[in-house]
């Protein structure tokens, strides 16, 4: 009666044991760090896995955009919106100006360093001038753009380059006065 005990006992514990190794370890997607089902995140996850992006270095592109100074003729992300929606059929679509501005969180590099977004109060920026026909049909032009990045855009834009892959653009740095050559001592 004890023996039959003692083998029920093992039974139990040995299937009881078999079910914890057949629960399967909760995997979490690499780029949002949310549980994956089948194997899967959805398609955006997908498509930026396959760019070999991480959370990580998402998380460092945010931290990049971030800026502490409020940029001076930006209007809002959610403002430019609003504009293009006023101005539909004529004007871009906002997806397709996200993606010129590198995506919601940057994934990739602006297609120019003009439509760099700066983030900072709650919101992103980018230059007012874009809220004009002219100025986001900017954006399509490719090499063509005429606006200017800010000095504070090119100095996150380079930010951006170095965490996601890209060429990094020049700075122009004021001039310095030439330091006069040290006297040979004697
Ligand atoms: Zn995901």
């Amino acid at each position: 009666m004890f023996s039959m005990f003692i083998v029920l006992f093992t039974l139990f514990v040995a299937l009881f044991s078999a079910k914890q190794v057949a629960t399967p370890k909760v995997q979490l997607c690499i780029v949002c760090g949310k549980p994956v089902k089948n194997g899967n995140c959805g398609p955006h996850c997908s498509k930026l896995a396959k760019m070999g992006l991480t959370k990580t270095i998402l998380q460092a592109a945010k931290q990049a955009i971030m800026v502490t100074t409020q940029p001076v003729g930006f209007i809002t992300v959610a403002n430019l919106n609003l504009w293009l929606k006023n101005h539909k059929g004529n004007a871009p679509t906002i997806s397709a100006m996200v993606k010129a501005f590198g995506g919601d969180n940057p994934y990739m590099l602006p297609t120019h360093p003009a439509f760099t977004p700066l983030y900072v109060n709650g919101n992103r920026w980018l230059p007012a001038v874009l809220g004009t026909l002219a100025g986001c049909k900017n954006m399509y032009n490719g090499a063509k753009v005429t606006i200017k990045p800010t000095a504070q855009q090119l100095a996150v834009y380079n930010k951006l380059a170095v965490i996601l892959g890209g060429a990094t653009v020049p700075v122009a740095t004021p001039a310095t006065p030439a330091t006069p050559a040290t006297p040979a001592t004697p």
